[in-house]
């Protein structure tokens, strides 16, 4: 199975990737992920896409693409889940033209829809593990141990974007670059969408379902 999660910060597209991995044993890519981890380690792609990654800014579309699609081509992933790629209508495009080639297209891509003050609630309180990445929440998800990941035990830190500012921006970017892209995948018959209102949990049964009635299993 190769699907693609695509929807606003805050929407729940990390936690939904988690799920997809453990329960469709799919390899999970997250292009703000693979930032953060460049950024840590001072690469040059790191310090490339650092500006835009601190301000919430999208980083150029030429740069993403070529990112991913090296790192499926280098790695051969057939079954993944992607995280945070594409967001705009010239990365779909440029993911399908790669995917074309390695005759690997993808099976769907589902939008996961939340209004907006459910999103800044949800980002301005997140947490994130500095080691596996898993999301946590001030009030609504705490972890069993404070300031440490339940999954791996690593540090949980708020993220830089994670400024109420810069959420903002986020946000209209957002409002910006997602009608093109759904459109994109509405025209090829691709589009699924999971409400993605409420506590994680009852996101996730809501997605079970949509994997089962898809026919996505493992
Ligand atoms: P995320 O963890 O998905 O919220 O992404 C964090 C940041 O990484 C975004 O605010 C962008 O600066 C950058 N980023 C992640 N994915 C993309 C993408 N597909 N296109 C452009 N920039 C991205």
């Amino acid at each position: 199975m190769r699907i693609v999660l695509l929807g606003p910060p805050g929407a729940g597209k990390g936690s939904l990737a988690l799920l997809c991995k453990t329960q469709l044993k799919l390899k999970h890519l997250s292009t703000g992920q693979i930032f953060r981890e460049e950024m840590q380690k001072h690469t040059a792609l790191g310090e490339k896409v650092r500006a835009y990654v601190t301000s919430g800014r999208l980083v150029p579309d030429d740069l993403v693409t070529r990112v991913m699609v090296s790192r499926l081509a280098a790695k051969r992933y057939r079954a993944f889940v992607l995280d945070g790629f594409p967001r705009t209508h010239g990365q779909a495009a440029g993911l399908d033209k790669a995917l074309e080639k390695l005759k690997l297209p993808l099976h769907g891509a589902v939008y996961i829809s939340s209004p907006e003050p459910t999103l800044i609630r949800r980002l301005a309180g997140r947490m994130v593990c500095s080691r596996c990445g898993a999301n946590f929440h001030v009030r609504t998800m705490k972890p069993k141990r404070k300031g440490l990941c339940d999954r791996c035990d690593g540090k949980l830190v708020t993220r830089k974007d994670d400024q109420i500012e810069t959420i903002k921006r986020r946000l209209l970017i957002d409002h910006k670059t997602s009608k093109p892209l759904l459109d994109y995948y509405h025209k090829r018959k691709m589009l699924r969408r999971v409400d993605g209102r409420g506590k994680i949990a009852a996101v996730f049964i809501r997605a079970g379902k949509l994997f089962r009635q898809q026919g996505w299993t493992s």
